[in-house]
């Protein structure tokens, strides 16, 4: 198992909004984590990345546990977090921002996850002088997950990747996302489009308020009825 997430409780200070979050990544995996509104899906990837402390539970990446250690260690460790709100340098041209990715990484190791990148999103090659704030969303948020790629990533999490963008961009984006997974890395993504999401999915979870209610592989959710009316929208 790559990740195994076992009753996972986290939440702001003392209000806890997860109340026991189980679930699991086999290596090689894309898994989405579908829910409504104010569900937990946010907590659950910041509690993961250590963004917020998590009050109990397991966290084991590959095996060792990294529940509570600090951000920029679990980075290291190998589970590299993409946030809703991308958080680029929005002065600063591509290339830079991607370079920013690679800084838990020795020199040297900067080059070739950079031709990795440019080789994943051509685009970002093709702009790698622009700046950053002057791309389109879409270009964002391949820049976003770029720049996460040049960690080295054995897993990474996707804060709705495909928010905002249009159907197209957003088919793009997924689309890159399977390309990362058949490059070796295990995906965990949360996605308000949930149609979109599990047709990438090989399993999936859904969350209701912070509990995992429902659990199968990404067809058989979509073809859930709970799943269509609630999340959907069939
Ligand atoms: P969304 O699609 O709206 O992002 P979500 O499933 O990702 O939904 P979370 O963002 O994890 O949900 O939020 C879960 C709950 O935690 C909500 O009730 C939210 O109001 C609350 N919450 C989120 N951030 C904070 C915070 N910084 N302080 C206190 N409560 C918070």
């Amino acid at each position: 198992m790559m990740l195994e997430i076992d009753d996972l409780h986290a939440g702001y200070r003392r209000l806890e909004i997860l109340h026991g979050v189980t679930m699991h990544l086999e290596k090689n995996e894309i898994v989405s984590l579908i829910g409504a509104n104010g569900a937990g899906k946010t907590t659950t990837l910041r509690a993961l990345s250590g963004l917020v402390a998590p009050h109990r539970g397991r966290v084991l990446l590959d095996g060792e546990d990294i529940c509570g250690r600090r951000a920029d260690r679990i980075v290291r460790s190998g589970l590299v977090h993409v946030a809703q709100d991308r958080a680029l340098f929005g002065s600063l041209p591509v290339s830079e921002n991607l370079e920013m990715g690679a800084y838990t990484r020795k020199r040297g190791a900067t080059a070739e996850s950079l031709e990795r990148v440019y080789e994943l999103f051509p685009i970002l090659a093709e702009r790698r002088n622009q700046r950053a704030d002057t791309m389109s969303g879409g270009q964002q948020q391949m820049l976003a997950i770029g720049r996460a790629m040049m960690a080295e990533p054995r897993v990474l999490t996707l804060d709705e990747p495909s928010v905002g963008l249009a159907p197209k961009l957003a088919a793009e984006v997924l689309e890159a996302i399977v390309r990362i997974r058949d490059d070796g890395v295990t995906v965990l993504i949360v996605e308000q489009n949930a149609a979109q999401a599990l047709a990438i999915s090989d399993r999936a979870y859904v969350i209701e308020s912070g509990s995992i209610v429902l659990t199968g592989t990404g067809t058989e959710l979509a073809h859930d009825d709970r799943v269509k009316s609630a999340y959907l929208g069939i």
